[in-house]
């Protein structure tokens, strides 16, 4: 039976570079037999526009529905003053929530070719590839109690809960060994149990579930080691496993270190294998309606889906051979523009990609 993917083109450049993705998706239908049905639904601000709402009862009955779900971005100036609730990034939110998409995988991943755009020194950074696994649904960002209380003295106190049951760590280590296994083997359990509880039960969960894979190397690394490691020699790193906080700030720092958001893709994992795939940058008002984005996330973003959620692995080598190859022809979006190299819009490098699959 077909596999459905449900496509959320979303705001400002989300439709431009998710038609790139789209042609993508359907030149491996008809030239590689990629046997998918796609469907396509409204999200973010351009949901809230038509129907009131960032994630609208429809888009949310397809998304139930689909093996997996492409996305855009949202959000954009035009909704900013709205109110929370049905403010763009509330339809990001609640599809993550009640699709239970636990697992948020990060590659940072810096090609050769654009070593220059990290502010890092190229023999650093230059062919990083690093995957990070944060914890997406449970921590301190969703831990109970929370709030702000006044104390009898009247000063007012903040409070968030960091909590992780057992099964949600196990959980989260076992993806992280799962991919792991189809790359260098090195997982790097990131937390603070010198300092945390729930960190020290984290590491504990952590080694207990390695013992089912012996073929994984497993280390442990205190959260603000991490940080500075990932900036001095970063190309230690295979998989990174740790909490939705730290995963938060380690993923944003990985992705800087290759100076080019416009790049990089990600993917939100259920318990099954079914994901949401997007690109990690917003929806760029500043360039919207342009032409000139770079749909290279968005392309690589497919790539993921096809390996972690639709089985497909060789195409998604197909396609990030096909990104490679487009780099080195020298062709660049704005962003990752730089001398003697040939700049070309959005639609120019989506359909440089399709060529290259073709070789
Ligand atoms: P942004 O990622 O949209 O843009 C940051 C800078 O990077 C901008 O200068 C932009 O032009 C550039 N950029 C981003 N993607 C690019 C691409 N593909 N090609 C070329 N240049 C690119 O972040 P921001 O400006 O902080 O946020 C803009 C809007 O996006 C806000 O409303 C924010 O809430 C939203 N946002 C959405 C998501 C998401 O949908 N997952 C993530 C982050 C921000």
């Amino acid at each position: 039976m077909s596999k459905k993917i449900l496509i959320l083109p979303g705001d400002g450049i989300g439709p431009e570079i998710v038609a790139e993705a789209v042609n993508v998706i359907n030149t491996l239908r008809e030239e590689h037999g990629l046997d998918v049905e796609l469907d396509e639904a409204l999200v973010g601000g351009a949901a809230y526009d038509a129907a009131g709402h960032p994630l609208p009862g429809a888009t949310l009955e397809l998304a139930r529905e689909a093996d997996a779900i492409l996305l855009g971005a949202v959000g954009g100036t035009k909704w900013e003053s709205l109110d929370i609730a049905v403010r763009p990034e509330k339809g990001l939110l609640g599809l993550r929530s009640a699709l239970n998409l636990f697992a948020n995988l990060r590659p940072a991943i810096l090609y050769p070719q654009l070593a220059d755009a990290s502010s890092l020194k190229p023999e650093i950074v230059s062919g990083l590839n690093l995957m990070i696994v944060r914890e997406l649904t449970g921590g301190i960002y969703f831990g109970q109690p929370r709030g702000v209380r006044k104390l009898e003295s009247g000063e007012k106190e903040g409070y968030n809960t960091l909590i992780y049951k057992e099964s949600e760590v196990d959980r989260i280590v076992r993806v992280a060994f799962d991919i792991a296994q189809k790359r260098d083997g090195r997982v790097c359990s990131v937390d603070k149990a010198n300092v945390l509880e729930c960190t020290e039960l984290w590491r504990e969960v952590a080694i207990r579930a390695s013992k089912d894979y012996p073929d994984i190397e497993l280390s442990h690394m205190y959260v603000d080691n991490a940080a500075m490691q990932l900036v001095k020699a970063p190309k230690q790193f295979d998989v990174m496993v740790t909490t939705n906080m730290f995963g938060d700030i380690l993923s944003d720092c990985a992705a800087m270190l290759t100076g080019s958001i416009g790049m990089l893709p990600s993917a939100s994992l259920d318990e099954n294998g079914k994901g949401m795939y997007e690109p990690i940058h917003g929806s760029a008002p500043d360039i919207a309606g342009q032409g000139v984005a770079n749909p290279l996330a968005t392309i690589l973003s497919v790539a993921m889906m096809l390996r972690y959620s639709l089985n497909e692995s060789a195409m998604a080598d197909r396609i990030e051979k096909a990104v490679e190859q487009v780099l080195d022809q020298g062709l660049r979006t704005s962003d990752i523009m730089s001398d003697g190299m040939q700049q070309v819009g959005t639609e120019e490098m989506g359909s440089a990609v399709i060529a290259a699959m073709k070789d």
